[in-house]
């Protein structure tokens, strides 16, 4: 019984029950909407602290003897390589199928001038705007991304320190992400009741023609992590690790298969770990290093998930996206796979950035949330295949430049 009273699938049950109430009953799911408001607001909350507590100590994770060096920066290459041409693949996807184009059921909601509408940005505004001339007051505004500029910036800077003095920054920042891991928890046990009030108030604003609409957005994001897992990911591995990806995937598919099922990257990475070193013939300190820091920052599922969601909510509230703001996705897409925690959920969380990068309230993921779970579950297992793939890879280049 108490099995079957898990947060999974009381928000499987949630999210039926919310459609249906909000069908029928309209005016008692508008007058809930405040709790879909209140679960939203409470994962916005977490959001800054996860981000700069995560970045930081993935960063600082480093130590800085030369092996460790070379292992860093092949890391953090393979990282943003693999992540960038993720949001790519998924931006070009989605403009090949452009699911719920012609579909905007929200027109009328984004005409109506109460509404942010999307930023028109010049390049040096866009330039200037990664770089917070004053880190407090783009705490308390919540620019996201002018705080990761500088919570890298920090970071690097921090690894130039004496030891000792890093070690009381690291400590307060892993205490600090540890803490957000136990309250994000926390707030993911109200995901039912959330996910219940946000869909309810949703179909009885809009009907059910979003829900509807899905199915092509499904199909466009499972169609494009096919592509990146079975494709992309492997001739970087052939190319570069000069290894059989296949073969490898043979070997280690437990981790993938343990991240599809928990949707989560962290619970995974002891396993990881496990197979990469026993199964995978990956070295012990590069799977001890890579993995760890590729479960909190490697996320090419999760990357290429925003892009093509944010792309999809922006056609179906029918907003013409520019070029600019597509760049604006790819980066704040990046990022927001970079300062996803590996829990259930945390890419949808991290979405509401992206939104609000490009003008669109984060309240439109209850467009999507209906699919999230199960969407999580294959892009967790891509991140997974991601982060075991760049751990062989990287060993294979350190054992090639050792023989
Ligand atoms: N569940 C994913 C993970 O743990 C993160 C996400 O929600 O995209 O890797």
């Amino acid at each position: 019984m108490k099995r079957f009273l898990s947060v999974e699938n009381l928000t499987l049950v949630a999210i039926f029950v919310g459609i249906a109430f909000g069908y029928y009953f309209k005016e008692a799911a508008l007058a809930i909407e405040v709790v879909g408001q209140i679960y939203l607001a409470l994962l916005k909350m977490l959001i800054i602290p996860l981000v700069v507590a995560s970045i930081f100590v993935a960063i600082t994770s480093l130590e800085d003897t030369s092996e460790l060096k070379s292992i860093g920066l092949l890391a953090f290459a393979y990282y943003l390589t693999t992540t960038a041409l993720a949001v790519t693949l998924g931006l070009v996807i989605f403009n090949i199928f452009d699911p719920g184009a012609g579909k905007a059921v929200l027109t009328d909601l984004t005409s109506s001038a109460h509404l942010p509408q999307p930023k028109e940005l010049s390049i040096s505004d866009f330039l200037l705007s990664f770089i917070p001339t004053n880190i407090f007051e783009a705490l308390s505004k919540g620019a996201i991304l002018p705080i990761i500029f500088f919570t890298i910036l920090f970071s690097v800077a921090a690894l130039f320190i004496e030891t000792p003095k890093r070690q009381i920054l690291f400590n307060f920042f892993d205490a600090i992400n540890d803490s957000m891991m136990v309250l994000a928890k926390w707030v993911i046990t109200l995901t039912p009741l959330g996910v219940f009030a946000l869909l309810a108030a949703t179909v009885a604003k809009h009907g059910l023609e979003p829900i509807f609409n899905l199915y092509s957005y499904v199909l466009t994001v499972l169609a494009a992590l096919a592509i990146h897992a079975v494709v992309v990911l492997p001739a970087i591995a052939y190319l570069i690790g000069r290894f059989n990806p296949y073969r490898y995937f043979w070997q280690i598919k437990e981790a993938p298969l343990i991240a599809f099922s928990t949707a989560s990257s962290s619970a995974t990475l002891p396993v990881s770990i496990e197979v990469a070193e026993t199964k995978g013939g990956v070295s012990k300190k590069v799977a001890g290093f890579v993995l760890p820091l590729g479960a909190t920052i490697n996320m090419d599922g999760t990357a290429l998930y925003e892009s093509i969601a944010v792309m999809f909510i922006a056609n179906l509230s029918g907003v013409e996206l520019s070029l600019a703001q597509q760049i604006t996705i790819f980066i704040t897409a990046t990022f927001a796979s970079i300062g996803a925690a590996g829990i259930p959920g945390a890419g949808l969380v991290m979405m509401t950035m992206i939104l609000d990068s490009v003008g669109l309230p984060a309240e439109y993921i209850a467009l999507i949330i209906t699919v999230d779970r199960f969407l999580d579950m294959f892009r967790t297992a891509i991140n997974n295949w991601g982060d075991l793939l760049g751990a062989k890879i990287i060993d294979s280049l350190l054992a090639r430049s050792r023989s």
